[in-house]
């Protein structure tokens, strides 16, 4: 793998700092040397605060920032990543942050994707009609290292311009006061742009780390780096009868090249299905 990128530039599609975490971990791992551009205003493509609407999903976002990065500074290697917060698919009360981190490189044609679904986040918001209630918010939320953006109401384009970025408790008293002093009510949401937001911070460098592992496997065959899984096979035996679950039995791989697959059984070394998951057993 380290010969398709070593010694290469790679630009990292960032303004908020992303490469205090990201760069050391694609440097040491692919020998890459981490550029960020100039004035790189990657909020075209999108806020958390909704005044600017993502312009595709975020697989497909974070693909636009890199291509976006590539064609500004003429390199053939670019990272992007892009987040995401809201329910967790599985379990709707638990607020979680899916990153994505997307790796293209022009000279091989290639695209690799790391990904992790972190439940640590401080993705929240409140509307408050008293200062005591807004701090108390705060606190909760990791404030003051983690930022807060205080609005109007919580319309992408509130009565007053949205705050965003406070990290301090004078200017949160400030801000929500003035508010206060016009309407019944102030909204404010955790700020969770990557530089306001260590927690935030963390699971990037956990998706940069899952892109790493993923490009460090190589096809058997045409030794592409992302030989990854693309798709599952279900009908892990149950534990007591034997039979087929809906347990995950293999994973397959499948190299991006040569369409080479190669069959992976017992993921992580399960080899049975708990009884409980069993249609027979527990129909
Ligand atoms: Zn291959
Ligand atoms: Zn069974």
């Amino acid at each position: 793998m380290s010969e398709w990128f070593r010694d290469r530039v790679a630009v990292l599609a960032t303004m908020h700092r992303k490469e205090q975490v990201m760069a050391p971990l694609l440097e040491q791992a692919l020998g890459v040397s981490v550029v960020v551009p100039d004035e790189f205003d990657t909020d075209l493509f999108g806020t958390f605060t909704r005044d600017v609407t993502r312009p595709a999903d975020q697989l497909d976002t974070a693909r636009l920032k890199a291509r976006a990065a590539l064609e500004r500074t003429g390199a053939s290697l670019a990272i992007a990543s892009e987040g995401s917060f809201g329910p967790h698919p599985a379990l709707p009360f638990l607020p979680c942050d899916r990153e994505i981190v997307v790796l293209i490189d022009q000279q091989h044609d290639l695209e690799i994707v790391g990904e992790v679904l972190a439940i640590e986040t401080n993705f929240s918001h409140i509307t408050v009609s008293t200062l005591e209630d807004a701090l108390i918010f705060a606190q909760k939320q990791g404030f003051p290292e983690h930022g807060l953006v205080v609005m109007a109401d919580a319309t992408a384009l509130p009565s007053d311009p949205m705050i965003k970025g406070i990290t301090s408790e004078a200017r949160l008293t400030e801000v929500v006061l003035q508010r206060l002093q016009r309407y019944d009510r102030v909204h404010l949401e955790t700020d969770m742009r990557a530089l306001y937001n260590p927690t935030r911070m963390k699971a990037i460098a956990q998706a940069t780390q899952a892109l790493i592992a993923k490009a460090s496997r190589v096809c058997p065959r045409c030794q592409t780096p992302g030989f990854a899984v693309f798709s599952y096979q279900h009908g892990l035996p149950c534990a007591f009868c034997r039979q087929p679950t809906a347990g995950i039995l293999a994973e397959i791989y499948q190299c991006q090249k040569c369409q080479l697959t190669q069959e992976m059984r017992f993921p992580n070394g399960i080899e049975v299905a708990d009884p409980a998951q069993c249609d027979f057993c527990n129909p």
